[in-house]
């Protein structure tokens, strides 16, 4: 077998040789997973409440994942999408069963998720000969992506600015006005694109205020609402779509993370109207919806349906319950957002920063998003002791951040 280097200092000077530099990665090298722990290449142990970014929802080296990913391995892997095998139709049935969106598109990842999402609405006005009818409306604050679709479709101008233009059309609205989008969703807008619960933009879940004005926009307009489900849904705030906690009706979702537990899965689900407008060839895909990827999303399922929706609603109840207690005691918490498994700590100066960094000397692994913000995504299946374990830490750290 290939030699592997496991130094820290050795992984780096290869990376800094050899890779694109687009990550500042923190120095240290994982190698070995176990349920919410990550074990760097020294044996020490983080407890992980960032789980590749809302990614491993089963948590590290799942018994049942590997077991059935290794068993898939040694069958069928690949076979592209000229034919057909047992488990994608399998998978598509089960989202339609979750969501009440009746067909599926396979994908690879969010950003494909949010392209095709995008695509098939412009496709579903062009088939209906409304050809001008090719506006996005969008919300301030969003991500949807890098990719040249979805990243016209995010927010952030540093992450926009060196790659205009953009595609055109893209109209970004304040997602705290619900008037904006009287003036803003007309006869030309084809989809509204929205985060139910904003994640890189600092964990901000749409008003209830908000989302009925969107549905009264749609409604008034015909203009069909995709919903980026891509980090909040999939269980992670304890309802199986955080748009239906919003009362919305999505015509297009898009999903990612959660859904392959690691393996890279995207899906775009849709209403019948919608999958009525397209046709063979409009869309495609090599790898999207393989043996291997679905065979990951079935047993995501399999978990989540028996028991692990559940689990969320206790696990995030807790997590929320003792977040409540830190910002009670702590009053450089600002305020508290999410929902569930999804929480945001919003923080003054550059505590946001100062806790990260304390928190992984400590042994516990989270991120900051939008400058001031300290998200939690932990693994969908970490344990009440897990979540008490991290809280005590992360109080630890408040209590030693610096004046
Ligand atoms: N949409 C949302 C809401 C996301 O949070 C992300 C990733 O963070 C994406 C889209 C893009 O997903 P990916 O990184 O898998 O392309």
């Amino acid at each position: 077998m290939t030699q592997m280097p496991t130094q820290t200092q050795d992984v780096q000077a290869i990376e800094a040789e050899h890779l694109l530099q687009v990550y500042k990665r923190v120095p240290i090298v994982f190698d070995r997973g176990e349920g919410s722990y990550l074990f760097d290449t020294k044996n020490r142990r983080y407890l992980d409440l960032v789980s590749g970014l809302g990614v491993a929802s089963l948590g590290h080296a799942h018994p049942g994942l590997a077991s059935a990913l290794a068993e898939q391995a040694t069958k069928l892997v690949h076979t592209s999408n000229l034919y057909f095998h047992p488990l994608q139709g399998a998978v598509g049935r089960r989202l339609a069963a979750l969501s009440g969106l009746p067909r599926a598109f396979f994908c690879n990842s969010g950003t494909e998720a949010v392209e095709g999402c995008v695509k098939f609405a412009r496709r579903y006005w062009h088939t209906r000969g409304e050809t001008s009818r090719t506006r996005i409306v969008v919300l301030e604050r969003a991500f949807h992506g890098r990719t040249f679709g979805s990243l016209s479709m995010t927010w952030e101008p540093t992450y926009r600015a060196p790659f205009e233009p953009l595609l055109p059309g893209v109209t970004f609205i304040s997602p705290t006005n619900p008037a904006a989008l009287d003036s803003a969703i007309g006869s030309d807008v084809a989809a509204i694109l929205i985060e139910p619960i904003q994640g890189e933009g600092g964990v901000w879940p749409l008003s209830l205020d908000f989302a009925d004005a969107v549905t009264k926009a749609c409604d008034r307009t015909g203009t069909l609402l995709i919903a980026d489900e891509i980090q909040c849904g999939l269980g992670r705030t304890g309802t199986a779509f955080y748009s239906s906690r919003l009362n919305l009706r999505p015509d297009l979702m898009a999903l990612g993370k959660a859904l392959g537990a690691g393996m890279p899965v995207g899906a775009i689900l849709m209403s019948q109207e919608v999958a009525s407008a397209i046709s063979p060839g409009d869309h495609g895909t090599t790898y999207g919806g393989n043996l291997l990827a679905c065979r990951a999303a079935m047993v995501f399922l399999d978990a989540l349906e028996h028991g692990g929706l559940e689990r969320v609603k206790v696990s995030g109840s807790r997590l929320e319950m003792g977040l409540q207690d830190l910002a009670d005691r702590h009053p450089v918490i600002t305020s508290l957002r999410g929902a569930g498994l999804m929480q945001g700590i919003q923080m003054s100066n550059t505590a946001a920063i100062h806790t990260v960094e304390g928190a992984m000397e400590k042994g516990l692994l989270i991120n900051r998003t939008a400058g001031q913000v300290v998200r939690l995504l932990p693994p969908l299946t970490i344990s009440d002791i897990e979540i008490d374990e991290a809280l005590q830490i992360l109080d630890t750290v408040l209590n030693e951040l610096p004046t």
